[in-house]
């Protein structure tokens, strides 16, 4: 059976734990690093980037998961997720670190504040009919690096009043990130994508 972990610190780990459990896999709740052991794939879920930065150091997990990480175990992250992955964080407090194993840079609140939370239908290479994403105080992602593929963008229109292209969901190698909340319409099809690969 499929047995994926969600590092469950802070943020909206249930929600990912429900998708799991609607595919018909096994989701390990990870709290610490012996329960990293055994996984066929990691979610890193939305939340407070800054806030899991201390609590991923508290609990021990920031060395255990930067090696499964670049040892290429699957990993979806969403949102604060992508967050933890970027390898460039723009806004972040002074002492945010991230896991730098993806390789782009992200501006935290890119899209402005929780009143510009918004949602919008994306089209997903390869998932075919478009898909209900859900944006909540997102991360912007402002550059992708050769070896990662956007796989989705969202037009957005800022607060200056230029509409642009922002990549929404990315790959590269074993790593998949959105700067959305697909737990949050409940639609597994990313899920699907980034352990079924
Ligand atoms: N703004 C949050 C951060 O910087 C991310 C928001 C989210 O995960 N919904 O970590």
């Amino acid at each position: 059976m499929t047995r994926i972990g969600v590092v469950a610190l802070q943020g909206d780990f249930c929600e990912h734990l429900d998708m799991l459990a609607m595919l018909g896999w096994q989701g390990v709740a990870v709290k610490q690093p012996g329960q990293l052991e055994g996984l066929d794939g990691l979610i890193l879920p939305g939340g407070e980037s800054t806030t899991q930065c201390l609590l991923l150091e508290a609990s021990d997990l920031r060395i255990p998961v930067e090696a499964e990480i670049h040892a290429g175990l699957p990993v979806l992250g969403t949102c604060a997720g992508l967050i933890m992955l970027a390898r460039t964080v723009v806004g972040g407090r002074l002492d945010q670190w991230s896991f730098g194993a993806l390789d782009v840079s992200v501006i935290r609140n890119g899209f402005g504040r929780q009143v510009r939370s918004f949602e919008a239908d994306l089209a997903v290479q390869g998932l075919g009919e478009t898909m209900r994403a859900v944006f909540i105080r997102a991360p912007a992602i402002t550059e992708v690096g050769e070896k990662v593929n956007t796989l989705a963008s969202v037009g957005y229109r800022f607060a200056d009043g230029s509409v642009r292209d922002v990549p929404a969901v990315v790959a590269q190698g074993s790593i998949v990130a959105t700067s959305f909340h697909p737990e949050v319409s409940r639609d597994p099809r990313l899920h699907e994508l980034a352990f079924r690969r």
